[in-house]
């Protein structure tokens, strides 16, 4: 279980609150102007250990169950997404494929280092026609002797310009077809023949990073495979699928904002000489906004309970998935609708959070994806075989 014990960790928890509260929110409109996490801020994440929250203790992490995790994804998810995106690749997808299933070795040379945020990691998994069906990803790993040669491309990959370390997933056995047959593999930014494309230019979560990485005859030693050969897609649904638990607590975390910016708002701005509050309609935006945040959040704790359990690391991770990005979807709508206006105009955090929202319908397995994963388990949880 946890790393830390109940006092220890809402200690932990009101300090994330208070870092997000006082010194992300004020810094938001400067993330989104500049396009990136000023310095200072992310000195503050690395000394609260944020890179490393879920992590293993024994290699510098916290170790935080799911529980906790979706707990402080709920604070995380309170301002803008560049915040977590920092730090949620070293925590998530990339680290977890290390902390999961790396060899000891490539747990003691990364882990601690991923951990105090000296070194960012990056997942690439994601390939021009291999995005929803990462199965079917082109970019091969050949063995030549003691080595492994790389080559391909991948792209959309979150922190890939910032990035020192890379979990490059690839296809090791030509002959087989599907994710049999792909292994994942670290490697080190500046190893000879990787590069990394210009920044992409995106609807929202500006201060977070995306690019395309190329692989062109990278040769990495034999022991930067990580786990074993020919299980690399399995470990990426293993950790895309926690992920996919954390996303939908940061989506609940993002409803609650763009709710308090409402009511805020509905309490105070005036047509008529009264507060638009007064409008039962305008009530019921707030209140539609409230319900579905609630039963988001309710969902998401009980599906990390299960997670922790071993009771449903799939199906229920999905569902959160999908409901949650889809509630934000329709809060950030509302709270659009709540400001009029204003809520159209740049510099108003609910203009910038229906941008930052809509990514969450597309990553880590799109809406669609997560109903096909959903659907398909059930079916065969009930016995109906694969066709
Ligand atoms: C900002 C950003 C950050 C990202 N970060 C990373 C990262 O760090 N690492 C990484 O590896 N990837 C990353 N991704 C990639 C992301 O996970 C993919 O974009 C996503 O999985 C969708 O794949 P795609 O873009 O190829 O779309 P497609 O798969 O081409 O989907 C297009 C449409 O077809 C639908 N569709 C596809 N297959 C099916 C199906 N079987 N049934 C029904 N509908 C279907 C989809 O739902 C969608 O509506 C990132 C993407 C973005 C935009």
């Amino acid at each position: 279980m946890a790393g830390v014990d109940a006092e220890d960790f809402r200690q932990i928890r009101d300090a994330v609150r208070q870092l997000v509260r006082e010194v992300a929110v004020p810094l938001e409109e400067r993330i989104d102007d500049e396009d990136r996490i000023p310095d200072e801020l992310r000195a503050r994440i690395a000394e609260m250990g944020l890179f490393g929250y879920a992590l293993p203790e024994e290699h510098g992490g916290l170790g935080v169950s799911m529980a906790e995790d979706v707990e402080l994804a709920f604070e995380f998810g309170y301002t803008t997404p560049a915040f977590r995106s920092l730090f949620g690749t070293n925590n998530g997808i990339a680290g977890q494929v290390i902390a999961k299933f790396g060899s000891e070795e490539q747990k003691k040379v990364y882990l601690p280092r991923l951990a105090e945020g000296s070194l960012i990691g990056s997942f690439a998994l994601t390939e021009a026609e291999a995005g929803s069906d990462p199965a079917g990803l082109r970019t091969t790993a050949r063995r030549d002797g003691d080595s492994w040669v790389l080559n391909g491309s991948k792209r959309y990959i979150t922190n890939a310009p910032l990035a020192d370390l890379f979990v490059v997933f690839a296809r090791s056995d030509p002959e087989q077809a599907g994710g049999r047959g792909i292994s994942s593999f670290v490697v080190e930014a500046g190893t000879p023949g990787l590069t990394v494309g210009p920044k992409d230019r995106k609807m929202g979560q500006s201060g977070a990073w995306t690019a395309e990485v190329f692989l062109d005859d990278v040769r990495v030693p034999a022991d930067a495979l990580v786990g074993e050969e020919g299980r690399g897609y399995s470990s990426a649904l293993t950790v895309l699928s926690r992920g996919r638990l954390h996303i939908a607590a940061l989506c609940v975390g993002m409803a609650q904002r763009v709710l308090d910016e409402s009511v805020s708002y509905a309490a105070t701005a005036k047509q008529g000489g009264a507060p638009i509050g007064r409008f039962q309609l305008v009530q019921a935006q707030l209140a539609d906004m409230h319900a579905e945040l609630l039963a988001g959040r309710a969902m998401v704790r009980e599906v990390a309970a299960r997670y922790d359990s071993g009771e449903d690391t799939s199906i229920g991770p999905s569902s959160a998935k999908l409901f949650c990005t889809e509630m934000v979807g329709r809060a950030v709508d509302r709270a659009v609708q709540v400001h009029g206006g204003l809520g159209y105009l740049r510099t108003t955090p609910v203009e910038r959070f229906y941008r930052d929202a809509r990514l969450y319908r597309l990553y880590e397995g799109t809406s669609e994806v997560q109903r096909v994963i959903i659907g398909g388990g059930l079916l065969r949880a009930a016995g109906m075989p694969r066709g």
